[in-house]
């Protein structure tokens, strides 16, 4: 191919107990989707309709990497969530062949520029600058779904220097993984590759530089990481 420019590189993050890597398309999130995190924000849940918004693929940090602290905020913030990634795709799924999509699971950090959300919300702005930006998404290495057992009861927790900031069970999510992907695939048609974080409990915060996180998917994944 005679590209006129370079072409970028492929995003992708490493596979647990093995040189093989998950090649990353794209990244969806979904918002309020933790009551108690909701009602912090000042937020109510909408059962009906999930909040979602989305990182470019290059947002990626893999674990151990330093985040370098953004550009353009005072108010960084971390949200801690389970990641999930696709290995196959489709459009109007139901829950149950969403959830026949997973390839594995992960632990990220959905990084958050606060100070800009609040402006972006006060003018019913898009969430962009405040969710999209450059080394937004670090993200654990992933572990295949058949060599896990993920459920209602797993552990998700962040700890930032030492200390407890964020913990909770994947049973308090509002909407749990099938309807996530289902309620995603009647908006996109999902593929192969695409990575979903699937919202933050409460205890949201700020980092700062030279703060080390360490966010834990119980029995699954770690991720480890300073701010630079
Ligand atoms: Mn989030």
């Amino acid at each position: 191919m005679n590209y006129v420019i370079p072409p970028s590189p492929v995003s992708s993050l490493p596979v647990a107990g093995s040189d093989a890597r998950f090649p990353v398309r794209r990244i969806f999130c979904i918002g309020r989707n933790y009551a108690e995190h909701a009602r912090e924000m000042g937020a109510t849940v909408e059962k009906d309709a999930p909040l979602f918004f989305c990182k470019p693929a290059d947002a990626v940090v893999t674990d151990g990497a330093d985040v370098p602290y953004p550009q353009a905020t005072a108010d960084l913030h971390h949200e801690v969530e389970m990641v999930v990634a696709l290995g196959d795709g489709g459009r109007d799924l139901t829950p149950e062949a969403a959830a026949a999509r997973i390839w594995g699971y992960g632990v990220g950090l959905d990084l958050t520029r606060r100070d800009l959300q609040a402006v972006a919300k006060a003018r019913s702005h898009p969430w962009d600058v405040a969710k999209a930006f450059d080394h937004s998404a670090p993200v654990s290495a992933l572990v295949p779904a058949d060599a896990v057992t993920i459920g209602p009861d797993t552990v998700l927790q962040l700890e930032v220097n030492g200390a407890l900031r964020q913990r909770t069970t994947l049973g308090e999510m509002v909407h749990d993984v099938p309807e996530i992907l289902c309620a995603l695939s009647k908006l996109f048609e999902l593929k192969a590759g695409d990575l979903v974080f699937t919202g933050t409990p409460a205890g949201v915060a700020a980092l700062q530089r030279g703060d080390r996180f360490r966010a834990e998917l119980a029995g699954a994944a770690v991720l480890e990481g300073r701010v630079a």
